[in-house]
């Protein structure tokens, strides 16, 4: 098999191994890892068909993370993709309407994330286990809302590690926000900002970058880690999803091998359509990724023009974890188009840091074709959760509907009747009052908790085992902060004077 190193988008002179740049997360020149080469699938996908969903993610992720020996990473597999999930499917493949529905909402904390932070923790204890770390390993992360509790979740009490989860103070559901504050384990610390989510993130990546500080962790026996979308370790876990719904399509006779997919995927940080297009570039035949966005559209005028512009109004919308207005992962997709030259992508991050702006020249712009964007907005969004409902009984949660209008609007435009998945990214449960709100406005006035016996009554769904664990959880986590007092917030948790 060939070996895959990793490397900075801002620094290809860098060479890392695989669970280096697990462990690390971000590079110190604040540039995000790439593999030195995508590598292709070596099985056929008539043998992927007949795989469950653990024997799927070994196949992909083996090609990615070659320094890791087959024992450890089986064992990290088994570790991840067990009863924490709800079905042993992992991820389903649901038909309703045209279009086929991956739930990726089955893990402990019933949003997608899990799919990825369920095995983190393992690649991480894994990686410093094989490098002979002695440190402990200090995970720092800001979150629109759902990273941070399928973090904590990942992380509380995994020996060796800390965990510490920086949100936006009114910017996630309440669901979300009793989620994490309810979090147990002695590791773990959630601190709410007076911030937005790009804030939050702004100042988790000050913290990485900031030299002096990593030398004070060090000397404490300390040392940082991101379970952002950033880490590569985030983002490998995500191909497999895409590579399994492929293979299940073809196992059910939906397509014939070879037969060209589209993914429809809600975007924020751009990981997991990214991931699908990894997925593409391994050789899964996956014609069309189509973005979607809400009303925080900077992707999808970036589809559109070439350019990256976020100087624009931040919008709270009905789908949170897409509120995003730095979607970091794009980084790794400009890297390819500018043909792996790590100067142009400092230009374009400078710019962006700079002036909140860069543009693509046309030259570079070959390596979008595979992508398109559109997005919906609130009432899109609410009319399309009311349509699915209406149709067949199912509920779809709010960034899901993102995507699910984003595809009506997208066949309308092109005509396009080919195959189609949508990343079904969270349960309606987690978005609860947004989501019966959009199917009878009658719902607007009661509480929380009874929405969710109003859900359960409506759709006959199971109320997922994280729903039912927080409605009498204790408050465990009270910490506010201003957004420029972060790194002393950290300084205080780890027991470091300024
Ligand atoms: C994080 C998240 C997204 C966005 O995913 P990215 O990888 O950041 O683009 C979409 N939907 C839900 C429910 C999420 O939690």
């Amino acid at each position: 098999m060939q070996e895959i190193t990793y490397h900075s988008t801002r620094d290809n002179s860098l060479k890392l191994t695989a669970s280096q740049a697990i462990l690390q997360g971000l590079s110190e020149d604040g540039g995000l890892f790439v593999p030195s080469e995508i590598p292709t699938l070596d099985i056929p996908m008539e043998k992927l068909a007949r795989m469950d969903y653990r024997q799927t993610a070994y196949e992909v992720m083996k090609l990615f993370f070659t320094d890791f020996t087959e024992e450890e990473l089986k064992n990290c597999i088994e570790r991840a993709y067990d009863s924490k999930f709800d079905t042993s499917e992992i991820a389903p493949l649901e038909k309703h309407g045209d279009a086929w529905f991956l739930e990726l909402y089955h893990g402990a904390t019933i949003a997608f994330k899990d799919m990825a932070l369920s095995i983190l923790p393992h690649l991480m204890t894994t990686s410093a286990r094989k490098k002979g770390i002695t440190n402990e390993i200090v995970i720092l992360t800001a979150t629109s809302g759902d990273t941070g509790k399928a973090a904590l979740s990942g992380f509380a009490d995994v020996a060796g590690t800390k965990i510490i989860v920086f949100y936006p103070k009114d910017g996630v559901s309440p669901i979300q926000k009793k989620q994490m504050v309810t979090q147990r384990g002695d590791n773990t610390f959630v601190v709410g900002i007076n911030g937005n989510f790009d804030d939050a993130q702004t100042g988790v990546k000050n913290i990485f970058g900031d030299r002096k500080l990593g030398q004070e962790l060090d000397r404490a026996g300390y040392q940082l880690s991101s379970a952002n979308s950033i880490n590569i370790g985030r983002l490998i876990p995500q191909v497999v999803y895409y590579v399994y719904s492929y293979a299940k399509l073809l196992e059910r006779g939906v397509i014939q091998n070879g037969d060209p997919i589209n993914v429809v995927v809600p975007t924020g940080n751009f990981g997991n359509i990214l991931a699908a297009y990894y997925a593409k570039r391994m050789g899964t035949p996956i014609r069309k990724l189509i973005c979607a966005s809400n009303e925080n559209k900077v992707l999808y005028d970036f589809f559109r023009t070439g350019t990256y512009d976020r100087n624009r109004e931040f919008i709270l919308t009905s789908s949170p974890s897409m509120d995003i207005l730095i979607s970091s992962n794009l980084e790794r997709l400009i890297w390819l188009c500018a043909g792996g030259s790590d100067q142009q992508v400092r230009l374009f991050m400078d710019q962006l840091a700079q002036t909140g702006v860069y543009t693509l020249p046309e030259e570079m712009r070959g390596g979008l074709s595979a992508f398109c964007g559109y997005y919906a907005d609130e009432e899109e969004t609410a009319e399309s959760i009311r349509n699915y409902y209406r149709h067949d009984g199912y509920v779809i949660d709010t960034h899901t509907a993102v995507a699910a209008h984003v595809y009506d609007q997208y066949r309308q435009e092109t005509g396009d009747e080919t195959p189609t998945v949508i990343a079904s990214t969270a349960s309606p449960y987690k978005f609860t009052r947004s989501v019966l709100a959009a199917i009878d406005p009658k719902y607007a006035g009661e509480d929380d908790f009874v929405l969710i016996d109003r859900l359960h009554e409506l759709s006959g769904m199971k109320i997922p085992r994280a729903v039912e664990e927080i409605r009498t959880a204790p408050v465990l986590h009270r910490t506010i902060c201003e957004k420029s007092e972060m790194e002393k917030a950290v300084r205080k948790f780890l027991r470091i004077c300024d």
